[in-house]
């Protein structure tokens, strides 16, 4: 007995856990600052907090109220109907639920590349195929509709990612009219949105009333501090959001992190204060690391270091944890997210540290 074969996908490999990385240094997690997966550093919205508390006593109970109360308070946030809300286990559900809901065996997906690891693991799940077009370093890893639709060739799912992952550019509200005007009407253009708090631009939900071969994902996992909890939604255009009914995992938005999100939309402190530390800490970064960064409108900054393997072995063995983008590519580059501003400072310290012992001749200041 064998599964299907699977020997064209990759496993998962997310940033390491500042518990698994203290136990193999023999340190104090406390100790670790975790700036690697790009998680809130303020933690989760108290009240949210709250929320999962007074929800525990009630988990007996399959998530239904939650969920109709959760997708209401979208909807109505962004002046969608019910249906367009798309509920699902962090945005990474809502991927799955597009490729359901749109890919016959053999179809393609065009995503970045470097990019989100997610989407093309989402096709192959769902008997689908990649193909990429470049977010390129040459060019500052500038993103335009142009630059996607040289690449473009009929695929069923076109995926961009503003603030994108993990360099921070940006695609503008423009381009992505462009790109939703310049790809074939069977094509579904995905607009990740993970970031899109850390930068003050409309949302692509705004032009959900003019096209219909467009989605966006969001996350409470980002700025509302709620990546444990896994959720997230795709807004999608009335035509087709019916199809969720007949795509959705049931009950994968679950009890505890429907009642925490509903939560943390009403803590505007929360948000704002995550975001206010997430601008700080990208300029910070641009100041005072010695080493070349890229613009960023995302709550973490890419970092030339030369060679970023050893430089990311090396924080870590002084306790901050950044992430090697070698596995996105960028073998000479690190992601460091946006921390409070101690760990930031702290980041900053280690990082210049680290890259005058070990990296400098690699790297071009
Ligand atoms: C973090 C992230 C997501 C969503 O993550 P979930 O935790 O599944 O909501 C989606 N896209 C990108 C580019 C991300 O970085």
């Amino acid at each position: 007995m064998q599964p299907r074969d699977l020997s064209a996908h990759e496993a998962y490999v997310p940033g390491r856990g500042a518990k698994e990385v203290a136990r193999d240094l023999g340190m104090d997690p406390e100790e670790l600052t975790k700036l690697s997966s790009n998680e809130n550093p303020h933690g989760p919205s108290p009240d949210a907090v709250a929320a999962v508390e007074n929800a525990a006593p009630d988990v007996n109970v399959y998530p239904k109220a939650s969920h109709t109360d959760l997708t209401a308070r979208i909807a109505e946030h962004w002046s969608l109907d019910e249906i367009q809300v798309w509920l699902s286990a962090g945005a990474d559900g809502a991927i799955d639920y597009l490729s359901r809901a749109f890919l016959e065996p053999g179809d393609e997906m065009l995503v970045p590349e470097p990019g989100f690891s997610y989407y093309p693991m989402s096709a192959r799940y769902h008997h689908g195929e990649t193909s990429t077009y470049p977010v390129s370093k040459d060019e500052d890893f500038e993103q335009s509709a142009e630059h996607v639709l040289s690449s473009y060739d009929g695929e069923r799912i076109v995926y961009v990612t503003t603030p994108h992952n993990p360099t921070g550019s940006v695609l503008e509200a423009d381009e992505i009219r462009a790109l939703a005007n310049g790809v074939h009407d069977q094509t579904l253009v995905v607009v990740d949105e993970a970031y899109a708090e850390y930068h003050d631009a409309p949302s692509a939900i705004e032009l959900l009333d003019e096209y219909d071969n467009l989605a966006v994902l969001r996350t409470f996992s980002k700025a509302y501090g709620l990546a444990g909890l896994r959720i997230g939604y795709a807004a999608v255009p009335e035509a087709w959001a019916d199809a969720y009914a007949r795509v959705n995992t049931p009950f994968a938005a679950n009890e505890l992190a429907c009642r925490a999100a509903l939560a943390a939309l009403d803590d505007d402190e929360h948000l704002e204060r995550s975001i206010e530390t997430a601008r700080w800490a990208r300029e910070y970064y641009h100041e005072h690391l010695d080493v070349p960064t890229w613009p960023s409108g995302g709550n973490f900054v890419l970092c030339e270091v030369g060679d970023a393997s050893a430089v990311a072995e090396a924080t870590q063995e002084r306790g901050v944890i950044v992430r090697d983008t070698s596995s996105f590519g960028l073998p000479e580059c690190i992601r460091v997210s946006c921390g409070t501003r101690e760990g930031t400072r702290r980041a900053v310290d280690v990082i210049n540290e680290v890259v005058a012992e070990i990296g400098p001749e690699a790297t071009e200041p």
